[in-house]
């Protein structure tokens, strides 16, 4: 379908009256202004916002805490034993996997390095770790971590991936092409799903095709992917994935992080993997013997107990996606963000970088503001807008499909 937008405002109140989705935004708490009116809130690529009912979720565990202490292990209305077991569901649908092959456990940066321990495994000739040259910088080091602690040198171990002169975002033909040309000294991918930066959404289906085509395992980071696009992991074959919950998962502050692994890899006892006990075999854990059995499952990537609190916040923000469901969502994101687009191409005379075609990017567009960038972002800031500012000249505008509506689209290109 080819949406006709206008740029009147009564067009932008007739999409809102016939959103399917338009009655979520209430299960959210939005922020005030200074004259106590909705903010528009752009940001929610960087902190989502609070479902409402995270706190009755949160509060339920404090209770049980509170009644019974330890026996709430068993005990409580949801018991914190096989608590993370309640997600399972909703996070694999949300990704695009099978069951057994999701977790959610520790945080980002610490899930990416238990992957790399994992999936990362150079030999003398098959060494290199290919990324975007401008992923975020937690990936950058956790990769040049890695080589470092294989005893390589991350200048001649890392293929650092940057758009064509001229150009702001990566075509997939030159990444399918440097794979294809430098793929026997590659040992790992290692992409996001959404560029932080440029809101670029890589094609991880060919990408993770010809990855393999050439021997080369393909992870990727979906930190701006996870609950913004349609994911298929499972189905594009992907090796491992791994995401933090409160961009647009909206789990709040250092929300409790995911990981996928592809059923493939779950029985295979030749990966190296860090273990805890919480990896252990259910039904031996508490044998507290000191023989490790995995559980058949992505959970034996699990170290600790997790933190049940953590859990129930982001249990409450999943049992909104299952509701909504991630392809309604993607639906009217596409729509949303296209308007912002068409509005800002039409009213306004700034660059947007994110990519052209829909199907290469999410929620967010990035634009450039070449000249008193900051500046403009600070007057935005102060005219009730909350979208965020990215050294050297980028304002990153994120349009939520759960909580944003076309009139904030709107309003915000008219500020502009
Ligand atoms: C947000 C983000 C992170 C942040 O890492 P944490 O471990 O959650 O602090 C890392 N990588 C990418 C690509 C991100 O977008």
């Amino acid at each position: 379908m080819i949406m006709q937008y206008d740029s009147s405002r009564e067009f932008a109140e007739k999409m809102d009256s016939s959103d399917p989705l338009r009655g979520f935004r209430d299960r959210f708490y939005i922020p005030k202004n200074k004259d106590g009116k909705d903010v528009i809130y752009f940001a929610g690529n960087s902190l989502g916002l609070q479902p409402k009912t995270v706190r009755s979720y949160v509060e339920q565990e404090l209770v049980d805490w509170e009644k019974m202490g330890v026996e709430g292990h068993m005990h409580a209305k949801h018991p914190w034993l096989p608590y993370h077991e309640f997600l399972t569901e909703s996070t694999a649908a949300l990704v695009g996997a099978q069951n057994e092959e999701v977790v959610n456990m520790n945080s980002l940066t610490v899930n990416l390095h238990l992957m790399l321990v994992s999936f990362y495994r150079p030999q003398k000739q098959r060494f290199k770790i290919i990324l975007e040259a401008n992923a975020f910088p937690s990936d950058h080091y956790a990769v040049q971590s890695h080589l470092r602690y294989h005893g390589f040198d991350p200048a001649g171990g890392l293929i650092e991936m940057k758009p064509r002169e001229g150009e702001d975002v990566i075509r997939t033909e030159d990444i399918l092409a440097r794979i294809e040309a430098e793929g026997d000294s590659i040992a790992l991918i290692m992409f996001a799903g959404v560029n932080y930066y440029t809101g670029q959404a890589f094609e991880m289906g060919k990408i993770t095709e010809a990855a393999h085509a050439k021997g080369i395992v393909a992870g990727f980071d979906l930190a701006h992917a996870a609950g913004n696009l349609q994911l298929e992991l499972h189905k594009w074959d992907v090796d491992f994935a791994v995401w933090c919950s409160y961009k647009y998962l909206n789990a709040g502050p250092g929300a409790i992080a995911g990981a996928y692994v592809n059923r493939r890899h779950l029985l295979d006892m030749t990966i190296p993997k860090f273990w805890g006990w919480w990896g252990q075999d259910k039904a031996t854990r508490f044998l507290m013997h000191h023989d490790f059995q995995p559980i058949p499952t992505v959970e034996s990537w699990q170290l600790s107990n997790p933190p049940i609190l953590q859990l129930a916040a982001l249990r409450a923000s999943l049992d909104i996606f299952a509701e909504a469901k991630m392809e309604n969502l993607r639906a009217k994101s596409e729509l949303l963000t296209g308007y912002l687009e068409f509005l800002l191409e039409s009213r306004s005379n700034i660059t947007i970088i994110s990519p052209k075609n829909k199907l290469e990017r999410g929620c967010q567009l990035s634009l450039r503001a070449e000249k008193d960038g900051k500046q403009l972002h600070t007057r935005l800031n102060e005219a009730g807008v909350i979208c965020d500012w990215r050294e050297p000249d980028v304002i990153r505008a994120a349009p939520v499909p759960l909580y944003n509506t076309f009139t904030d689209v709107w309003q915000f290109v008219n500020m502009l």
